[in-house]
């Protein structure tokens, strides 16, 4: 049955995010040969609407208002409800980052609807479309399927893939002025924490490091594995909380999720709270100088060795490619 489905757009740094294609991708197969429309909410974002359209929206819905300069739950919940209102679609698709997973709670109430979160496939079969999501921290896999009324789903990052960029498709962009009130929250300031490199959750390359590491110094070696693979550097907790790294590169059950194509874990010891983070990574190495460390049972490669002496081996070999 085709059906309407809304995606929304986010930007980060003047670019718009992988994800942003990911959900499009999505909610091209729960369209089901329907239309996708996607909202672009912001102060002045009408720029990235073409893009939208390369990755597969047939619509783009632009939303500016200078009190949409930064994202706050109360801003952007407005804006939505506007275009959904306007839009009245049957099918709504979010990323599953720290906007999605803030916002589309807060939308599901207001539009009395459920939320499958998290999503990392859609199927359909029999009619019904499937909606595969990790529970117990990435011990097992739940499948669920919306019976009826909206179909409401956050995908996470890096894990439907993104249609082919075709500069040669069309669509229609337009605007929807949206009266933005009472702002509970107002952003004074931004403050980041990892100024530089590749986004941890988009990464297709992660090379994280533990408290085997030992310093802050530790992990320079390290970043240059990550530089040279085009990757980005994550951590325990234990090397977190041993102050060698900032929170914000925590991976785990109280840290961010992640999903690359190669997570490279160096001096990490595999305690079940990080693997919750990493374990559905598609491909594992592990580097540890202790043979019976748990992170080998999740590993497709394992390297029992000093950090130090394989990673700039690994380094050197990269840099040959
Ligand atoms: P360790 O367990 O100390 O392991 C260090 C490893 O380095 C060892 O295996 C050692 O053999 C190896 N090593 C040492 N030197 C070298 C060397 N030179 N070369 C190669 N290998 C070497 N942890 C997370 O990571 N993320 C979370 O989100 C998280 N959330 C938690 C939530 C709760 C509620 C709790 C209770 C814990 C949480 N933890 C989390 C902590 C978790 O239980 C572990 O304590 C932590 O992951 C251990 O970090 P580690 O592997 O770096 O350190």
């Amino acid at each position: 049955m085709a059906r309407k489905v809304l995606t929304l757009a986010e930007i980060r740094d003047g670019s718009l995010r992988n994800v942003s294609f990911e959900a499009i991708a999505a909610a091209k197969t729960i369209a089901d040969g329907g239309e996708v429309v996607a909202a672009l909410v912001g102060e002045s974002v009408q720029s990235y609407a073409d893009e939208l359209i390369y990755r597969g929206a047939d619509r783009v819905v632009v939303v500016e208002n200078e009190k949409l300069k930064n994202y706050t739950p109360d801003g952007f919940g407005q804006a939505l409800m506007a275009v959904v209102d306007a839009e009245k679609p049957e099918g709504i698709v979010f990323g599953h980052t720290a906007l999605g997973k803030d916002l589309s709670p807060k939308i599901a109430t207001k539009l009395n609807s459920g939320l499958i979160s998290d999503v990392i496939s859609v199927e359909q079969t029999g009619g019904n479309f499937v909606f595969t999501r990790p529970i117990y921290s990435g011990k097992a896999f739940e499948k669920k399927i919306a019976t009826d009324g909206l179909i409401f789903v956050t995908v996470r990052p890096n894990n439907i893939p993104a249609l082919e960029r075709d500069e040669s498709r069309t669509g229609n962009v337009s605007s929807l002025s949206v009266d933005i009130k009472d702002l509970r929250t107002i952003v004074k300031e931004i403050v980041r924490k990892t100024a530089e490199g590749v986004d941890l959750s988009e990464a297709k390359v992660i090379v994280a490091g533990g408290r085997g590491v030992k310093s802050a110094e530790g992990f320079e070696p390290l970043k240059e594995l990550a530089n040279v693979l085009g990757g980005a550097v994550g951590a325990s907790r234990g090397a977190c909380d041993a102050g060698y790294c900032d929170y914000s590169l925590q991976i785990g059950q109280t840290g961010k999720v992640v999903t690359p194509d190669l997570y490279i874990a160096c001096g990490i010891s595999g305690a079940i709270q990080h693997l919750a983070g990493m374990s559905n990574s598609k491909v594992i190495v592990a580097i540890n100088k202790d043979p019976e460390a748990n992170i080998f049972k999740v590993a497709d490669y394992g390297i029992v060795g000093d950090l130090f002496e394989v990673v700039p081996l690994l380094t050197e070999e990269f840099k040959k490619l």
